[in-house]
């Protein structure tokens, strides 16, 4: 009998680690709760790549963030060889804009100092400049900084590259409808009990079960945690190309002294998708109506043309959230039989890359860089154990 690796969960972490590894084991087993692969978080995601915006990224994964934005390129042409399918990427950059005074003194005398600081691209735009840069933005805007180094895709096409990528290795089988109800380490590896009753066995297993990993690698309380968000897509009617320019965020200051945290993804045929919102303790997975209007509101006050643009649908997901904010990524026991890759909360497209690649070092056994060290120091899945 060769080497098997059981991955449990099929959404970006858990395809991206399966379709990076299968040149190490005799065979991956990849199992999912869901019907089809890539049918939670990672179907919910919007597709920013947000290495800098994101508050992670002004922490010490910084450099972890921003490496998985450098692998990118790369790795969507990797997929693209391995799928036949092209997984369009905007990158122009992410246009902050601020529409009152108090946002714009939060971002120029919070956020731009301390990019500036870490050594990130800023690029300020006055108002002129911003109406140029981004044509459908409101008048009302009165400033924006661009970040050169982000980009958006669309998550779901994003999938499907990995899915095919998958369907096209024969070391790796897909297994749907297969949810796992326990892990148990034994002498040979490891142990992997389904809910049908069926046991799958691997030398080791990658835990990528999303907000639901710790079901099966308990934490302490409140070390994980579900953050519902909330997204909506609107069609741009008669555009056939991407309708911004940029992926654009404001924080929107509404009528009723609430804040929305607008963002717009242009898709590169003539939608847009809007989101977030930030549901924490939340687990279920129906968009709510008010919830929409809110996102539309604010995208309407950031892009007043958005009236007559034909809302297609909404959906929510679960975000994986950590209590310090940083992922579980490394050894869950000691002897390394469970390796997790979860807890990615709102950058899990963005760390995707490299959170597979980083796996795959822990798997072959191959030297850490100093870099991965140090990032593993700080994703250590023991540290709410
Ligand atoms: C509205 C929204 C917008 C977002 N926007 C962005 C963005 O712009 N950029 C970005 O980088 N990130 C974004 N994110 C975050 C991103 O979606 C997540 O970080 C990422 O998808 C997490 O991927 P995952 O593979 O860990 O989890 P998931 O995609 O949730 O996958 C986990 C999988 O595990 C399976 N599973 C769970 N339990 C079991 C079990 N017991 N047995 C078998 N299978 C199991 C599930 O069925 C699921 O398929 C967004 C999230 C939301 C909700």
């Amino acid at each position: 009998m060769g080497s098997a690796l059981v991955v449990v969960g099929a959404g970006v972490i858990g395809c991206a680690v399966a379709a990076a590894v299968g040149d190490l084991f005799d065979k991956v087993v990849l199992l999912d709760a869901r019907p089809d692969t890539g049918l939670a978080a990672s179907w919910a995601a919007i597709g920013g790549i947000t290495p800098q915006s994101d508050d992670f990224c002004r922490g010490p994964l910084r450099q972890f963030a921003e490496a998985s934005r450098r692998m990118y390129p790369q790795w969507l042409a990797g997929l693209e060889a391995g799928s036949g399918i092209a997984v369009p990427f905007l990158d122009s950059g992410l246009l902050q804009v601020a529409l009152d005074r108090s946002e714009e003194q939060r971002v120029q005398e919070q956020l731009v100092p301390q990019w500036v600081e870490q050594g990130f691209q800023v690029e300020q735009l006055d108002a002129g400049s911003t109406a140029h840069a981004e044509p459908l933005l409101s008048a009302a805007v009165l400033s924006a900084v661009r970040l050169p180094s982000e980009g958006a895709l669309e998550p779901r096409v994003l999938m499907s590259a990995l899915r095919e990528v998958m369907r096209r290795d024969p070391r790796i089988e897909v297994v749907s409808s297969a949810r796992v109800r326990r892990l148990t380490p034994v002498s040979q590896g490891v142990e992997v009990l389904l809910d049908s009753g069926d046991v799958v066995r691997g030398d080791r297993c990658v835990v990528a079960a999303g907000a639901w990993s710790s079901e099966l690698v308990p934490t302490r309380p409140g070390g994980q945690f579900p953050v519902r968000g909330q997204a909506a897509e609107l069609v741009v009617p008669g555009s056939t190309g991407y309708p911004l320019r940029h992926h654009v965020y404001c924080k929107v200051a509404m009528d009723d002294d609430t804040t929305v945290s607008s963002y717009a993804v242009p898709r590169h045929d003539g939608r847009v998708v809007v989101g977030v919102t930030y549901d924490q303790g939340r687990w279920d997975e129906e968009p709510e109506d008010h919830a929409t209007e809110r996102l539309l509101a604010a995208l309407r006050m950031v892009v007043p043309s958005s009236r007559d643009w034909r809302l297609t649908g909404s959906w929510a997901g679960i975000r994986p959230g950590t209590a310090d904010g940083y992922p579980l990524v490394g050894n869950a026991d000691a002897d390394g039989k469970v390796v997790m890759a979860t807890g990615h909360f709102g950058v899990g497209i963005t760390l995707a890359p490299i959170t597979a690649a980083l796996v795959r070092t822990i798997l072959s056994g191959a030297e850490l860089t100093d870099g991965q060290a140090d990032a593993l120091c700080v994703m250590d899945p023991r540290r709410f154990q």
